[in-house]
């Protein structure tokens, strides 16, 4: 398998994994510095590929220190328990939250397939990390790689479980900005089923006050940072108040995606584009938000 290695900068490598054929879709980068660390493996699916990747940029497992998700979604880690069985010399890092579900897959394996059904299935079943194995991140944990340390944030609102990851001037975002479509030049929010829209704009916030370069999308790629947690930020707040809107009218999420479909740029095209595992990403995206809603308006 030959994959295509985008060599971001001096110590920054990324490549896409092509989980089932699907392009364009995850991303996962590789920081070498004295010690070396994987950003992101994606699902158990995508194992081999992900071997074959790491080989191509000139490592071994072996050669991998730490091995670290942006948060435990199948698509983002379900291949974590894999690569670690291959790397016996590394470590791996992930939220306090999300320690038990990696250690003992059960809830986490159930969970997931609960929500993404026959998708989950596709993307594979994790195998578990033995907890000796696993370095627990608090927000601001830092870690030196050598010429730089890596710092972890705390993201929550796409998952309550979510890091952002920061070195120097770059920040590897997984899911915490929305998902990146270099091709039309915009990003447009992505939420599960259980959303908390006032986490994310506070981690949006959050993530604005770092002096980044680059941030680096799981879905799908870097992008120059300027200007670009603003903008999220304001998507974020279109879309909801497109969502709330339709709430009070009681339209459908259908009807709601439709109409976000006519007044953002794009946003159809990457739809009918999206592939097997995202088919209905948008759709799902207005339909946590408008769970979101719900819930705010039980409440009051
Ligand atoms: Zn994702």
């Amino acid at each position: 398998m030959t994959l295509i290695i985008n060599k971001h900068s001096n110590n920054i490598f990324w490549f896409d994994l092509c989980p089932n054929n699907e392009s364009n879709f995850i991303s996962v980068y590789v920081i070498i510095d004295k010690k070396i660390s994987l950003i992101e493996t994606g699902p158990a699916s995508s194992h081999n590929t992900l071997l074959a990747g790491i080989k191509q940029i000139g490592l071994s497992p072996e050669d991998i220190d730490y091995i670290i998700p942006t948060h435990i979604h199948l698509d983002h880690f379900g291949g974590g328990g894999h690569m670690m069985e291959v790397c016996k010399n590394a470590k791996s890092i992930v939220h306090p939250n999300a320690y038990k579900h990696v250690s003992s897959i059960d809830r986490w394996w159930s969970g997931s397939h609960d929500f993404l059904g026959s998708i989950a299935d596709l993307y594979g079943k994790p195998k578990p990390i033995p907890e000796k194995r696993l370095i627990s991140a608090e927000d601001g944990f830092e870690l030196s790689l050598g010429s730089q340390n890596l710092k972890g944030l705390h993201t929550p609102g796409h998952a309550p479980h979510h890091i952002t990851w920061v070195y120097g001037e770059e920040a590897f975002v997984g899911d915490s900005a929305g998902l990146w479509y270099p091709n039309i030049g915009s990003s447009f929010p992505v939420t599960p089923g259980y959303y908390r829209h006032d986490l994310a704009l506070e981690s949006i916030k959050k993530m604005d006050k770092l002096d980044l370069a680059y941030i680096h999308y799981t879905h799908f790629g870097p992008r120059i940072a300027k200007g670009v947690f603003r903008e999220t930020r304001k998507e974020f707040e279109l879309w909801m108040e497109v969502v709330e809107k339709g709430y009070q009218e009681d339209k459908s999420s259908n009807i709601i995606l439709k109409e976000l479909f006519e007044i953002r740029p794009g946003l159809e095209a990457t739809h009918l584009s999206h592939g097997l595992h995202q088919m209905e990403t948008h759709l799902g995206t207005v339909k946590g938000m408008l769970h979101w809603v719900r819930r705010i308006n039980a409440q009051d």
